[in-house]
């Protein structure tokens, strides 16, 4: 089947741009993986009269129309009942949908209102895709060669019920599975020249990059009639591409989008899995991020000792021991003091590893000696001394974007040190 699909995103808060259109940004981006092509994106509000009139324009250029938001059970979530008024056909209950929702609400403890009961409604010989994660299901309905797919706005709720269901709903005939590459230490303008000429050739499976704040990832996605055949082709593509030499650069694979989110943390914590460790961090400039980002990850529990947030050079003495003489002599942020911070996270803890970040976020702090961007790491395995390395990031680049990405360095240090591999330690610039 040929699609040509538009996506309408309904709600008044991405019109007044309250919020982003994230939702539609990712459809776009996985319908053309799947090489389904996107041929216009609208936004219009939670009013009737302008939605109606949004689907109807919408479906004189396209037979497919993927609608986002406005599935919940408030009264300016409008877009099934518009979209049944377009088609012409009522909605009903779903009884699963029903069974579903009372489950959800007697397992939060909560009674169900009146309105939640409209989110159970599905069309008239509709598709129901289930909520794994809210309440309002996605549904959809074909009529007359044209396909009209609602998903709710919640990137959270949006993102695995596109996975789940919405990809096998389009494409009936075959599986679909990507692997995701991910690379540090190369940008994106780099890698696409490089790999273009793979690009071009490659239909299935595709090869896209895409640029991440502190990586580059090559998603690679292959059709298949079963999803072991897709693998292996994703596999066998991996080859070809790590030979165009990327193999340096690549730090994690994942094939799932919650740890394409945050390949660094869910790596890392596979790896000390493996490995059988623990680690800890001691953090300055980072702000608790490590530890954030590793506590996202089910199964951080089984790694993770914990992380200690010591911003000012008394609590980085008190509570992990570095030395005054150290700060004194050689500064808060020098490699110095990560050595020392990383060896006190180890004594604090019962962790195997312990990394350390100390560093000038900017925008102010910054001298000649140690400019904005300029962040010292200290790791260390027990029973070893620790180990240090200076990392200068752009300078440029916002507070935020500096704390994240050495946060992220931190972990792929952690991930080097691990599996044993050689590029931790390594003094680059950016
Ligand atoms: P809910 O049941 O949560 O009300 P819904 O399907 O009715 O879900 P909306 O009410 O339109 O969806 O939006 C709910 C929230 O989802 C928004 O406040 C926003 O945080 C997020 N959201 C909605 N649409 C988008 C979008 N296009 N991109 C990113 N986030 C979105
Ligand atoms: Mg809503």
């Amino acid at each position: 089947m040929n699609h040509s699909v538009e996506i309408l995103s309904v709600g008044t808060e991405l019109l007044l741009g309250d919020i982003v259109n994230t939702d539609a940004a990712y459809l776009a981006r996985r319908l053309s993986e799947m090489g389904i092509p996107v041929y216009r994106q609208s936004v219009v509000g939670d009013n009737a009269d302008r939605l109606l009139t949004a689907i109807d324009e919408a479906f004189s250029r396209s037979d497919t129309v993927i609608l986002t938001g406005g599935l919940g059970p408030t009264c300016d979530d409008i877009t099934k009942e518009i979209t049944a008024r377009y088609f012409g056909v009522d909605l009903m209950e779903d009884a699963e949908s029903l069974t579903r929702m009372q489950a959800y609400f007697a397992a939060a403890g909560r009674t169900m209102t009146e309105n939640n009961y409209k989110q159970c409604l599905t069309f008239e010989g509709g598709t129901v895709f289930q909520n794994d994660r809210g309440t309002a299901p996605g549904v959809a309905i074909r009529r007359d060669g044209k396909t009209a797919i609602l998903l709710p706005g919640p990137p959270s709720e949006l993102i695995p019920m596109f996975e789940n269901s919405v990809v096998p709903y389009l494409s009936p005939d075959g599986v679909m599975y990507s692997l995701n590459l991910h690379l540090t230490e190369i940008g994106e303008s780099a890698a696409e020249q490089i790999l273009r000429p793979l690009m071009e050739q490659s239909e299935n499976p595709t090869v896209a990059p895409y640029a991440g704040e502190d990586e580059v990832r090559i998603r690679i996605t292959a059709r298949a009639e079963s999803r072991a055949e897709a693998e292996r082709m994703c596999r066998e593509m991996k080859e070809t591409v790590l030979s165009y030499g990327m193999r340096d650069y690549l730090y994690a694979e994942t094939d799932t989008p919650e740890a394409a989110s945050d390949a660094a943390a869910h790596a890392l914590i596979g790896a000390l899995q493996k490995k059988g460790w623990r680690m800890a961090a001691a953090e300055s400039c980072t702000g608790g991020m490590i530890g954030n980002r590793i506590t996202a990850v089910s199964g951080a529990s089984e790694v993770f000792s914990g992380s200690m947030v010591t911003y000012t050079n008394e609590t980085k003495m008190r509570a992990l021991g570095v030395r005054e003489e150290t700060l004194s002599t050689y500064d808060a942020v020098s490699e110095e003091t990560a050595r020392e911070m990383a060896k006190g996270a180890l004594r604090m803890t019962d962790a195997d590893i312990a990394v350390s970040v100390t560093g000038i976020a900017g925008p102010g702090g910054g001298t000649e000696d140690r400019p904005v961007g300029t962040v010292c790491f200290g790791l260390c395995i027990r029973d070893e001394e620790p180990t240090s390395v200076t990392v200068h990031f752009n300078p440029r680049a916002s507070r935020e974007k500096i704390r994240r990405q050495a946060a992220s360095h931190a972990m792929r240090m952690v991930l080097g040190k691990v599996r044993g591999g050689e590029k931790e330690g390594k003094n680059y610039r950016k």
